[in-house]
């Protein structure tokens, strides 16, 4: 259901509001992504918005409003507080029907109480500041970028890369929710404990091999009841929608502490999410099919379904850029680092979401599920420093300010950007994701 095509994907319809059919927005009428927000600086409640154009709408003044009805008014009412997941918790038929109430009072010639409801509504995007759209309860990172593993794999271990595991099931560590953070939080770099190579003891100290992770996170719907897992058919069901992830790294942590039981300080200091949630409504446009290469395992019955071979995949464009302060100072663009699509996934949304719970694992509304780093097959599509300067080894130029990084530096600020496009479809996007690495505390 969430991979149907209707009327709100048309691409030839348009908005009353300028600003949603400027060419290259992110925010067009087909896209209509859900966030949390309140006026920048002010002490105003958050509460729930949907981005249009460069604007907002404040989806507590149009409950307030009674601007939409039936099904839709109840969707509306519970995007009033300072978090999603009441909303999420309601399932795909009360977000289509809001999804398509507000397209319905946005379109060009719409009118009546409920579009004046709207326009009276918006507040630019330029004005305001948002947090994580909801409170996660929990928040678990997958590995599903088979380049990634190689790449990541033959810097830890040169003689054996790929752990058997990795074709079989989409593997993943449960992480930390706390410390998630909406875009435009900066943080500190870590302290910890690394091996450096050749020592005879491992020393403490600010993170030297500081990196960043190029991924995306998708948040679940309705939950499931412990020991009760969610087939591959329902999969989508609980899936509302996906956001641009950085997984900050720390590499020189994390490999001295990751056997045998995973990432911990490597990973748990900071985790940046960008405010707009895209749901799969809208990515339907963008679906692709799924397959792994005839010569490598095929998904196991309970990770397979016609669905996702048919169109488990979304093609969503991904980049990287980094800002450094010498950027800022001199007035310079940022330099892009590498760019790929969330289509080279080694596993798909639904075989992740399927695998968490067959073992009689719940999750709840509002959960985050990250899809781990998203490399392409080739080195300019890696998503993570640690395999664009080979473990370290080589310069990764900034043509911009004629410099180079091998790892990350004090001062840097990593921007993620995603948006879909192809002819006959309406070019959506992701917004951002940024996050500045401040000097280490300690
Ligand atoms: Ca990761």
């Amino acid at each position: 259901m969430n991979m149907e095509l209707n009327h709100t994907h048309d691409a030839n319809t348009r908005s009353w509001l300028e600003s949603a059919n400027a060419p290259g927005t992110d925010f067009p009428i087909q896209n209509l992504p859900f966030g949390v927000f309140r006026r920048k600086g002010s002490s105003e409640a958050f509460r729930g918005g949907v981005a249009i154009g460069d604007q907002v709408i404040d989806l507590a003044a149009i409950a307030q409003a009674g601007a939409v009805s039936g099904p839709a008014a109840q969707a509306v009412n519970a995007c009033t507080g300072d978090a999603l997941n009441d909303f999420l918790a309601l399932g795909p038929t009360a977000w289509r029907a809001l999804r398509h109430a507000l397209f319905d009072l946005l379109k060009t010639g719409a009118s009546g109480p409920g579009m004046n409801a709207l326009r009276a509504s918006l507040v630019p995007q330029a004005e305001v500041e948002h947090r994580v759209p909801t409170r996660i309860g929990d928040y678990t990172d997958f590995y599903t970028s088979i380049h990634h593993a190689r790449n990541v794999g033959r810097v830890m271990r040169p003689d054996d890369p790929l752990t058997p595991n990795f074709q079989w099931l989409p593997i993943a560590y449960h992480g930390r929710a706390s410390s998630v953070v909406i875009s435009g939080t900066p943080f500190h770099r870590p302290m910890g404990q690394a091996m450096p190579p050749g020592a005879a003891a491992p020393v403490y100290g600010a993170c030297k091999r500081l990196d960043y992770e190029l991924e995306m996170g998708f948040y679940v719907g309705p939950g499931n009841a412990m020991g009760e897992p969610i087939p591959m058919a329902q999969a989508e069901q609980h899936i509302f929608g996906m956001c641009l992830l950085n997984d900050w790294s720390a590499r020189d942590h994390q490999f001295w502490e990751m056997a045998p039981l995973g990432p911990f300080l490597g990973k748990n200091f900071c985790t940046t999410v960008s405010p707009w949630i895209v749901t799969l409504e809208a990515l339907a446009p963008y679906r692709v099919p799924f397959s792994h290469p005839a010569d490598e395992p095929q998904p196991l019955a309970y990770l397979d379904s016609p669905a996702n071979a048919e169109r488990g995949g979304v093609d969503v464009q991904l980049e990287v850029r980094l800002e450094a302060r010498e950027h800022r100072e001199r007035g310079i663009a940022p330099d892009r680092l590498s760019a790929t699509s969330f289509r080279h996934q080694y596993w798909t949304i639904a075989q992740m979401l399927t695998q968490h719970t067959v073992g009689g694992c719940n999750l709840q509304p509002g959960d985050l599920l990250g899809t781990g780093t998203i490399s392409g097959p080739t080195q300019a599509e890696a998503g993570a420093i640690v395999e664009l300067s080979v473990g370290g080894t080589k310069d990764v130029p900034l043509p911009g300010i004629g410099s180079q990084r091998r790892f990350l530096e004090d001062g840097d600020t990593v921007i993620l950007r995603g948006w879909c496009e192809k002819p006959g479809a309406a070019r959506i996007g992701f917004g951002e994701s940024r996050g500045e690495v401040l000097p280490a505390v300690g």
